[in-house]
């Protein structure tokens, strides 16, 4: 079954918390308005955004796929997704623990188990890896069976920059090396990877061999590979799997907003790469849903 680890929910309440009291903030239907700016169709209520996600991902015959609520406070949209969609849709969530207490404002969010995966964006909110507070995040996951998701590397958010929205993020904060440090003391805890450390990939692989619970996600157009001279998508393929092997990549696609829908261009293209890195039958299984099945059992 095809899974994709990696789409974005950007429901309504995602559109109102990106613009409130920026420059880009607009006063009444704020979802319509930006959307509008954007040239999306507007998300509607989270429960309409669900049913619009399963369709599409029947259109294109994938069997689940994990919606992340990408900006903290936007967590009840996705739960509420996953609620009307449990069989399809997994739920993660940004969150940033910078501001501490951060036992008190996670296990509510985690304690019925619907959202499933926390992620952690360290360059966006500017916390550092070894900082206690992220070892809170881990515990939290540790006795809840949640996985942790951790972008490292570049990070450009597109929607930002279309809007104009300043993003001052401190790319030194997302270093694989940093989670390895980190998700080694929590053997148990999944962790992921997004983008094969996008331009971290040398030191997403090391991390990986350290430790067995990292796991690294292919999505996106990993345009990150312009940083390496002459990497090609079939090289990274090789190369991942070598060194972490098939049952830790995570297919995704990095979905997000509609009418685009589902990307199929970027599972075209992993498909093809995978192909030619002469990927065998088991490692293409467990690469395009296994190991997401694995990870996220199906409620
Ligand atoms: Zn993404």
């Amino acid at each position: 079954m095809l899974c994709d680890a990696h789409c974005h929910f950007f429901s309504s309440r995602y559109l109102e918390l990106l613009t409130q009291g920026t420059p880009a903030a607009v006063d009444g239907d704020v979802a319509a308005a930006i959307s509008a700016k954007l040239g999306w169709d507007p998300p509607g209520t989270p429960e309409a955004l669900a049913d619009r996600w399963v369709a599409e991902l029947d259109r294109h015959n994938v069997g689940r796929a994990a919606l992340i609520a990408s900006i903290p406070g936007d967590e009840r949209s996705v739960a509420a997704a996953v609620a009307r969609h449990p069989s399809r849709l997994v739920g993660f969530f940004m969150f940033n623990p910078a501001p501490g207490h951060v036992r008190e404002r996670l296990e509510p969010l985690l304690a019925d188990r619907t959202l499933r995966a926390v992620a952690l964006f360290p360059a966006m909110h500017r916390y550092r890896l070894d900082d206690p507070v992220v070892a809170d995040v881990f515990e939290a996951a540790q006795s809840s069976g949640a996985a942790v998701f951790v972008h490292c590397g570049v990070l450009t958010v597109g929607v930002r920059k279309r809007l104009g929205l300043p993003s001052p993020f401190d790319l030194r904060l997302g270093d694989p090396l940093a989670v390895a440090a980190v998700a080694s003391r929590y053997p148990s805890v999944p962790v992921i990877v997004p983008h094969f450390g996008a331009g971290m990939f040398r030191e997403a692989l090391m991390a990986a061999a350290q430790c067995p619970n990292i796991h690294l996600d292919t999505s996106s157009s990993n345009s990150w590979m312009a940083y390496h001279p002459g990497l090609t998508l079939e090289a990274v393929f090789r190369q991942a799997l070598a060194v972490a092997g098939p049952e830790r990549l995570l297919f995704g696609t990095d979905s997000s907003f509609f009418p685009r829908g589902w990307h199929k261009p970027v599972h075209d293209t992993q498909v093809a790469a995978l192909a030619a890195a002469n990927a065998t039958l088991d490692a293409r299984t467990r690469i395009m849903g296994g190991n997401f099945a694995r990870l996220f059992p199906a409620a």
